[in-house]
């Protein structure tokens, strides 16, 4: 592949932009090499500036579930935007996606849209904070809920990835407050709440953690967080900005058929602009500005463009009652498929995948928590990368990243990924 273009692009940017990217996992830092500048997308595909054609398994690191330039979602977003692009008032399609999104996960109320993911997370536990009157958090090591100082603290995703899980920046007194739990052990999850008793005002954790790759609850441990939870006055907040609309209508909680007493959300909620959200019961909400004392505000939150990408994303997936079991089969087959040909070239692998969420580790242990997760070979999963990248499959540039599985891509698709995997499994 030719990638003139990219590199001067590349070039071009750094000048003016930290590492020339506006978010660090996108740099190739992990992986080496030249990050990929891409022009457009459309269904399964990207094109770059240099015309090169990908399968995509990263979709915006999640929202394009339905595909790149969906036609529901770009239609409703282009009429939208003839009308004026933000007014900073109320506007009746705000009402009209909270209550749609309220209809099809369970245990909430009331939502509240803010701009990203990370913004979702941050105010979703200053809401647990106010409304339980205490201090500490839990979070899990590897999981990543946004860039907020509180949970840069053995975060996932890029920040694992650049080593620096405990960003300067984040001062004692904050990190203080963040007690740190092993993914999937409850036994831990236990100690920690003996040693901070009336201390902790929630947990938070990805239901199905994406970004350490991905790795799914081992069974009974959401619900024996939610009995330690109720046990000791402490709210359970799920981030389901990876697995919100994307596991089933009603993200994890209605896949483990498990209440989370907050709920945030992001990516697939916007339709690939920039939307966050996080949701509760009545009595949690209330807690918030203007009905109660947890201030949380946003400019251009509940944006009209963001709220008509999101809610024709959203309707959508409400409409369409196969989409989440179609997405699980091509998941499914990309699962086997990849699994015989690393199986038939001896290549040390675990496959983990939930739903349309996939990832290879090269390692031959369960991979189930994030020390399990920084076990795996990192230099196979360079040469992996790049080995894709050449053959026009496009993956996340990291092996702390899962893949997102589309509706776009086709079994044809699927199968020349497979074909790739095998290519490139032989150098590995
Ligand atoms: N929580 C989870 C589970 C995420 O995967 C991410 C982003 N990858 C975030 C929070 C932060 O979202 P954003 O990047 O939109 O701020």
């Amino acid at each position: 592949m030719n990638y003139t273009r990219s590199s001067a692009l590349f070039t071009q940017a750094e000048q003016v932009i930290p590492g020339g990217v506006n978010s660090p996992v996108r740099a190739f830092k992990a992986v080496g090499g030249t990050p990929i500048f891409i022009k457009e997308a459309k269904g399964a595909y990207l094109i770059d500036e240099d015309h090169n054609q990908y399968i995509d398994y990263i979709n915006s690191w999640g929202p394009m579930i339905l595909g790149h330039a969906f036609k529901p979602v770009v239609d409703a977003v282009v009429e939208k935007t003839k009308k004026g692009t933000s007014f900073g008032t109320p506007t009746e399609i705000e009402t009209q996606i909270a209550e749609l999104a309220i209809s099809m996960v369970p245990h909430i109320d009331m939502i509240r849209f803010v701009n990203s993911g990370t913004e979702a997370c941050m105010s979703a536990v200053r809401l647990a904070r106010g409304f339980t009157g205490k201090d500490k958090i839990v979070k899990f090591a590897g999981c990543y809920h946004g860039h907020s100082d509180s949970f840069l603290i053995q975060a996932g995703s890029g920040a694992v990835t650049f080593g620096s899980p405990n960003s300067p920046g984040v001062t004692q007194g904050t990190a203080k407050d963040t007690l740190l739990a092993r993914y999937n052990s409850i036994e831990h999850v236990e100690q920690i709440i003996a040693s901070n008793k009336n201390e902790i005002a929630c947990i938070i954790i990805e239901p199905v953690a994406g970004n350490m790759g991905c790795i799914p609850p081992l069974k009974g441990f959401l619900n024996q967080l939610r009995d330690l939870c109720d046990a000791n006055n402490i709210l359970l907040i799920f981030d389901e900005v990876m697995t919100g609309f994307r596991l089933a209508k009603g993200g994890a909680q209605e896949l483990y058929n498990i209440k989370a007493d907050i709920v945030c959300f992001g990516k697939v909620i916007g339709g690939g602009l920039p939307v966050g959200a996080f949701a509760a019961n009545k009595d949690i909400m209330s807690y918030l500005a203007p009905l109660g004392p947890v201030y949380q505000a946003g400019t251009l939150s509940g944006n009209p463009l963001a709220m008509a990408a999101g809610l024709a994303m959203l309707q959508e997936l409400n409409k369409d009652t196969k989409i989440y079991k179609r997405l699980e089969e091509k998941t499914e087959f990309l699962h086997n498929g990849i699994a015989k040909v690393l199986n038939e070239m001896n290549i040390m692998h675990t496959i983990n995948r939930v739903g349309s969420m996939i990832s290879v580790h090269f390692s031959e242990d369960d991979v189930v928590d994030f020390e399990s997760a920084t076990k795996g070979n990192n230099e196979t999963f360079k040469k992996f990368f790049h080995g894709l990248l050449n053959e026009g499959v496009y993956i996340a540039p990291s092996a702390f990243e899962t893949w997102f599985v589309s509706d776009a891509l086709t079994y044809q698709d699927l199968d020349h990924t497979i074909k790739a995997v095998k290519k490139v499994a032989s150098t590995l």
